[in-house]
């Protein structure tokens, strides 16, 4: 049986929970048509959600690439963060038979990210977002860096920024190389520290 729209009314318990996710993810800010994408409920149940989530219609450009606000290291260094977690979170499960595809493993991850990383320039849900669909499309890429020994994201698109052609934290290491010595910190934490064993903020030798 069909309801209005193209509603399914027969699929009874696994429409319910395809809702329950639809409703995540609208409150998260992912768009109506890309939520439609992954869900298949009705683009017209969807915005009628929108509507009553946000308390306006959903309006704007959607990016049709993560890279596109991926435009500095912060941002770049932070979607790391998410697709790590993210593709941990995928080789733990696959055993289990749950895909990378699977959607709650999405808002899984995105719990996880956002529950850690809170006030760093945390992403927000539909960035994460277009990152997990850009992730699996391979047009974001997550690579390893030897000399930091840490993961970065890595774009081969044209229009990507250039903080996504090489690993962000050997970037951010230079820069506060050429900066020359740390300035000394007068007072951490409200600790005053003797003169002598003053921290630095950076060792450069
Ligand atoms: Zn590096």
């Amino acid at each position: 049986m069909t309801g209005k729209r193209g509603w399914k009314l027969s699929e009874g318990i696994e429409s319910i929970e395809m809702l329950d996710i639809a409703v995540r993810l609208l409150s998260g800010g992912v768009r109506p048509t890309h939520v439609e994408s992954v869900t298949k409920v009705s683009k017209h149940r969807l915005s009628a959600l929108w509507n009553n989530i946000h308390g306006h219609p959903a309006k704007g450009q959607t990016p049709a690439f993560a890279y596109t606000f991926l435009k500095n290291s912060r941002a770049a260094k932070q979607a790391a963060i998410y697709l790590s977690v993210y593709r941990a979170m995928v080789k733990e499960y696959r055993e289990i038979g749950i895909g990378q595809d699977d959607l709650k493993l999405f808002l899984n991850s995105f719990d996880f990210y956002a529950a850690y990383s809170r006030g760093f320039n945390t992403l927000d849900m539909e960035q994460c977002f277009y990152l997990w669909r850009d992730y699996r499309k391979k047009s974001v890429i997550l690579r390893f860096c030897s000399r930091c020994q840490s993961n970065y994201v890595h774009s081969e698109h044209q229009d990507a920024a250039d903080c996504l052609r090489s690993c962000q934290h050997c970037k951010t290491i230079l820069r506060a190389r050429r900066k020359g010595p740390a300035k000394q910190i007068e007072n951490l934490n409200g600790i005053i520290v003797p003169d002598a064993e003053k921290p630095r903020l950076l060792e450069n030798r």
